[in-house]
């Protein structure tokens, strides 16, 4: 969601955020970021607790939606297309609906507002660095995105630059012109991406500044995040989504907990504090890179992280007749998949925590669990995204044949 000009208030090149969190933004139309454009954020709140209802009716009640005091400028993490208009002019913003057709967006209402300055201050960089953008028809050019990203609690910024081919010119001149305005940036890294693709990272990051990672705070633990591992976009609601996962969890110390699809390790990190043992698998190299440092980091001896296909690493630990007591699952969009489910239900946890991005994949895999001996016993929605129509779920399965926890 962005704004208009007027809205915007800029003077003297400075942003002042827009006092309106309802005003419909200019860009809508054309960024196609934002699904509740124009509806107030009570509406929003309200169509989405609608929304879970229906959907989890087969599975049980949902709890009242946790929304956000003040929904804007929620986005930790934001990412902007490189592009140069006919006229020469650069811009940089996000694709026009079903195009390549680059939006030229200012600033945004639900991003960070120092991570769109940075982005702002980049365009105008290359011009006086005469750096070009990368031409994604002819190949030609360099600069293809930057993403920023900004810890919540430290407030270490880390840059992407994402470039077509290695080399930045006058890279060390660069950096020192950004950090000049933006002294909180702790970290700049090239990240080389020379395919034709639509995925925004390459695989290959060079750190030109700083350590190449920033840390961050989430429930008084410190988490590092690389270039390419995920980690939550908003932070505020993070923590309270993930203190209702560890609620769920009912830990008293005792439970061997796995903590699946574990990204950096933030959760079962989290929880490894109340657990005997906890074991993470992530597909993501890079994440699992950072969940190892972050066990050190935290002092935490009682986890281990596993690289490997949740779904393959589940079937591995039935096939050998191994338990859990606590299975912690939060998969990406797509949802989990039957070789993880079916393991789940041989290993035969008492109890099942389901975090959830996806709605509609949480309701199919709760249609299998509830099949196989787990009945849901609560449901929160978590409004992780105002303005637009993607909504978190904590959810908290029991096998039938235990009491509720
Ligand atoms: N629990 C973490 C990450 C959740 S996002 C957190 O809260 O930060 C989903 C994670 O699943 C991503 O890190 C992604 O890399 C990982 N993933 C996707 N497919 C996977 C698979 N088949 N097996 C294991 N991990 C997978």
């Amino acid at each position: 969601m962005r704004q208009t000009s007027a809205q915007k208030g800029i003077t003297k090149g400075k942003f002042r955020p827009s006092k309106t969190a309802d005003g419909v933004c200019p860009y809508a139309k054309k960024c196609g970021g934002c699904d509740y454009q124009g509806i107030s954020y009570e509406e929003q709140l309200k169509k989405k607790q609608e929304y879970m209802k229906k959907l989890m009716q087969p599975f049980g009640k949902v709890a009242p939606i946790v929304g956000m005091e003040n929904p804007l400028h929620y986005r930790h993490k934001v990412h902007a297309v490189f592009d140069c208009t006919r006229q020469g002019k650069v811009v940089a913003g996000c694709y026009r609906k079903n195009t390549h057709e680059v939006v030229d967006i200012e600033s945004c209402m639900i991003e960070d507002g120092e991570a769109d300055r940075i982005i702002r201050d980049i365009k105008e960089l290359l011009r006086s660095f005469r750096i070009k953008t990368y031409d994604e028809d002819t190949g030609y050019g360099l600069l293809r995105h930057v993403m920023v990203r900004k810890g919540y609690h430290t407030g270490q910024i880390m840059v992407v630059l994402v470039l077509g081919s290695p080399i930045l010119p006058s890279k060390n001149n660069f950096v020192k012109a950004l950090r000049k305005n933006h002294p909180n940036i702790s970290t700049v890294v090239i990240n080389v991406n020379d395919r034709k693709t639509s995925m925004v990272l390459g695989e290959r990051n060079i750190t030109v500044y700083g350590k190449g990672f920033i840390e961050d705070e989430l429930c008084g633990m410190r988490f590092r995040i690389s270039p390419s591992s995920f980690y939550q976009v908003n932070p505020r609601q993070t923590e309270l989504l993930y203190r209702k996962a560890i609620e769920c969890a009912g830990l008293t110390g005792k439970e061997k907990v796995i903590d699946a699809y574990c990204g950096t390790g933030t959760i079962g990190l989290i929880a490894s504090r109340n657990a005997r043992e906890v074991l993470g698998v992530e597909l993501n190299k890079e994440s699992i890179h950072d969940a190892i440092i972050n066990a050190k980091l935290n002092g935490a001896g009682n986890i281990q992280f596993i690289c490997d296909d949740a779904g393959r690493f589940m079937v591995e630990m039935a096939q050998k007749g191994e338990k859990a007591d606590v299975v912690i699952m939060d998969p990406p969009r797509t949802g989990s998949d039957e070789a993880f489910l079916s393991s789940v239900v041989r290993l035969a946890p008492k109890t099942i925590v389901y975090v959830s991005c996806g709605p509609d994949t949480l309701a199919r895999d709760l249609k299998y669990l509830t099949k196989h001996g787990y009945q849901m016993k609560c449901c929160t929605p978590f409004d992780c995204f105002p303005y637009t129509e993607h909504i978190e779920t904590c959810a908290l399965l029991a096998k039938t044949s235990v009491s509720a926890v």
